[in-house]
């Protein structure tokens, strides 16, 4: 059964095109569609870099400022993870191999958040229905910020562009200690139904809490007074948290991405737009061209590249964007990207300060 009752307009030569030019691509370049040996590689440079972080703010720490090091370059290391190695492996690019990628999924667990609950919301929810309110659940912050037009807009909304950085610190803590557990215990995330988790899979769940929770609350707790693990539990998720979310609303929303509410219509809502056309209007790319931020942020700053294709994997968007972008350009759809973070980061900025404005003194 699906999640909500949305479908899409049927298949236009414009998908048909992109797929047969991608497919040529991946035939001819001579690297598999996923790429298990760079794969390897860049997991295994990140997990030490967390793993030398996590050992110097654990275990070597003697003064605030050495811990409040650790814990930012920790806060990096674990969101450089997230981006690569779960996300990847989540959504069957990581490698050829379901195990493995079931297995590099997990180390979402590891960051406190559930691969279960992060395969609805991301996999299915998020790319599935993007930009759509009220079943796209990354665009939605509750009352505390209005990211689409079509959501309520309240007086306090009015300073959301100062104040919503602040609140992007919570991404994980909301994730860890609320978020899954009721997401779970309901079956549902946002509108949409979500199957519980039962067997192999609420084993998983488990198991992730508890090894989180051995990992960043235990075994700190055994080494260090409450209070000093409650402050860098705190620090490392709130850097944490802010990096998670920003990279995501550079990528979704701002000033050029589409927000679109399903046309009414009972008992299936239908958009007007094609999936794939749709992908491209609700998603912009950033940075294109710098190649740190493509390696850190796992191909991410392609996010229409990897709305299109999530099962490659990541490390052949910078070949697929000019060809996704000329076959957009031929079929008469607007490809955006901003050539900097920073000119991302201000256009999010700039949309939040549109959006905190009540929608009837909003210029035409
Ligand atoms: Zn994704």
């Amino acid at each position: 059964m699906p999640p909500v009752p949305i479908r899409f307009n049927v298949r236009t030569d414009f998908r048909k095109e992109l797929q047969a030019r991608v497919n040529a691509y991946l035939d001819g370049c001579g690297r598999p569609v996923r790429a298990p040996f760079a794969m390897y590689r860049k997991s295994f440079i990140l997990l030490v870099w967390m793993a030398a972080s996590y050992t110097g703010l654990v275990f070597f720490s003697t003064v605030w400022w050495e811990a409040l090091a650790f814990s930012v370059s920790l806060a990096l290391s674990v969101a450089g993870i997230g981006f690569n190695i779960p996300h990847d492996a989540g959504h069957g690019s990581y490698s050829r191999s379901a195990v493995i990628n079931r297995v590099m999924a997990f180390f979402f667990d590891l960051m406190g958040a559930s691969s279960y609950v992060w395969h609805h919301k991301h996999n299915v929810l998020h790319h599935g229905f993007t930009n759509i309110p009220g079943v796209d659940d990354d665009i939605n912050v509750g009352v505390f910020g209005r990211l689409a037009p079509q959501q309520k807009h309240y007086a306090f909304h009015r300073a959301q562009h100062y104040y919503l950085w602040v609140l992007y610190g919570m991404t994980t803590l909301k994730w860890q200690w609320v978020d899954d557990y009721m997401n779970v215990a309901t079956g549902r995330i946002g509108q949409a139904e979500i199957e519980r988790p039962k067997g192999f899979e609420l084993a998983l769940f488990i198991l992730g809490k508890l090894a989180w929770g051995s990992l960043f609350l235990a075994i700190p707790l055994v080494l260090h007074p409450v209070l000093t693990v409650l402050i860098w539990y705190l620090v490392t998720n709130l850097v944490l948290g802010v990096v998670i979310a920003v990279v995501f609303q550079m990528a979704h929303t701002v000033e050029e991405a589409d927000f679109v509410p399903p046309p009414p219509g009972a008992p299936v809502e239908r958009v007007a737009n094609e999936w794939a056309a749709h992908q491209v209007a609700t998603t912009v790319d950033f940075a294109r061209g710098n190649r740190l931020w493509t390696w850190y942020l796992g191909g991410l700053n392609y996010q229409i590249e990897h709305h299109l294709f999530p099962s490659v994997s990541h490390i052949h968007y910078p070949d697929i964007a000019p060809i996704v972008q000329e076959v957009c350009g031929k079929h008469g759809l607007e490809y955006n990207f901003h050539p900097t973070l920073r000119a991302a980061i201000a256009s999010h900025f700039r949309w939040l300060r549109e959006m905190s404005r009540p929608p009837a003194i909003i210029p035409a």
